[in-house]
């Protein structure tokens, strides 16, 4: 009895608090797939997986130098399931090695490119979340996001998801019996420490948990558990939004004053501006770390 009154009191004091809100993005595709699935099959699991889960719409941010036939069929996939295309660049280059000058090319060859997908919007994710590593790339880009009538698509929730895909993949290649209950746990419990921490730091520097923005990149891990994941996020209070509600919060309207050569998302710059030094990046962000929990808690288990 008691312990039923403990649950009650328990999911009162969840539905009660303000609902946490949560839009997903996945970058990079059609990304490379060549192990667990393939490239097509894939983009129906990812797609089948999102609907059986009642996720509206998240969004993807494409590179359109993979665009070949499989990689449009991908993205057709994606777009006519309701998703969200938008532009990731055409070669994802890394903006501190390039100019502003060839940097701009690459991104409105993509603008073109992309446009042929019924779901295109003009959202742009900056590869690597870098910014510009001088005012003047910074502010060029700024002006020619605007100019072309693009939002700049900031996360706010940071993670290493794409190497716990490369954990995975390589351990099909070896020939590991993975279980798959295992895997999707870690996957989960990982990104999940990640949310909540990103998610208290808001607080701490916003006063309020803003409509977040996840990164996470299309893979297949991605297409795997992404039911498993908004299944956790549900029972801990989070609700799931559009991408457009996302950048409907106030802190799309922040812009960050001084240059930054690595960008932590946009509650670390926040956080940064007010005058915190540490943990602007969330201790999953480390690929030592992650293998070492990988082989204890799903080769070695
Ligand atoms: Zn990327």
């Amino acid at each position: 009895m008691r312990k039923i009154l403990l649950t009650i009191l328990l999911l009162l004091t969840v539905f009660l608090s303000e609902a946490k809100e949560i839009a997903i993005t996945f970058d990079d595709s059609p990304r490379s797939a060549s192990g667990y699935f393939d490239g097509p099959t894939r983009a129906k699991k990812l797609v089948a997986e999102l609907k059986e889960h009642n996720v509206e719409q998240v969004a993807f941010f494409s590179v359109s130098k993979r665009l070949d036939a499989e990689g449009i069929e991908r993205l057709n996939t994606y777009s006519e399931a309701g998703h969200i295309i938008s532009n990731h660049t055409h070669s994802h280059p890394d903006f501190n090695q390039l100019s502003l000058q060839d940097y701009s090319k690459d991104f409105l060859l993509a603008d073109v490119k992309l446009q042929q997908f019924n779901n295109f919007r003009k959202l742009f994710r900056f590869p690597y979340l870098r910014e510009g590593n001088t005012a003047e790339k910074r502010d060029g880009m700024r002006k020619l996001l605007n100019k072309h009538g693009y939002k700049n698509a900031y996360i706010t929730l940071n993670n290493y998801d794409w190497y716990i895909e490369s954990l995975f993949q390589n351990a099909v290649k070896e020939g590991h019996d993975i279980d798959m209950e295992k895997m999707s746990q870690f996957y989960v419990q990982l990104l999940i420490e990640s949310i909540e921490y990103y998610d208290e730091m808001a607080q701490e520097h916003l006063g309020r948990s803003p409509k977040h923005v996840l990164l996470l990149h299309e893979m297949d891990i991605s297409a795997l558990f992404i039911g498993d994941l908004v299944k956790e996020l549900r029972i801990r209070g989070w609700n799931i939004i559009t991408p457009d509600e996302a950048y409907s919060d106030d802190i799309a309207k922040y812009k960050v004053d001084r240059v930054l050569k690595f960008n932590p998302g946009r509650i670390g710059e926040i956080a940064l501006v007010n005058g915190q030094r540490k943990g602007l990046w969330h201790k999953n962000l480390d690929e030592r770390y992650l293998e070492k929990l990988f082989m204890q808690q799903v080769i070695n288990h």
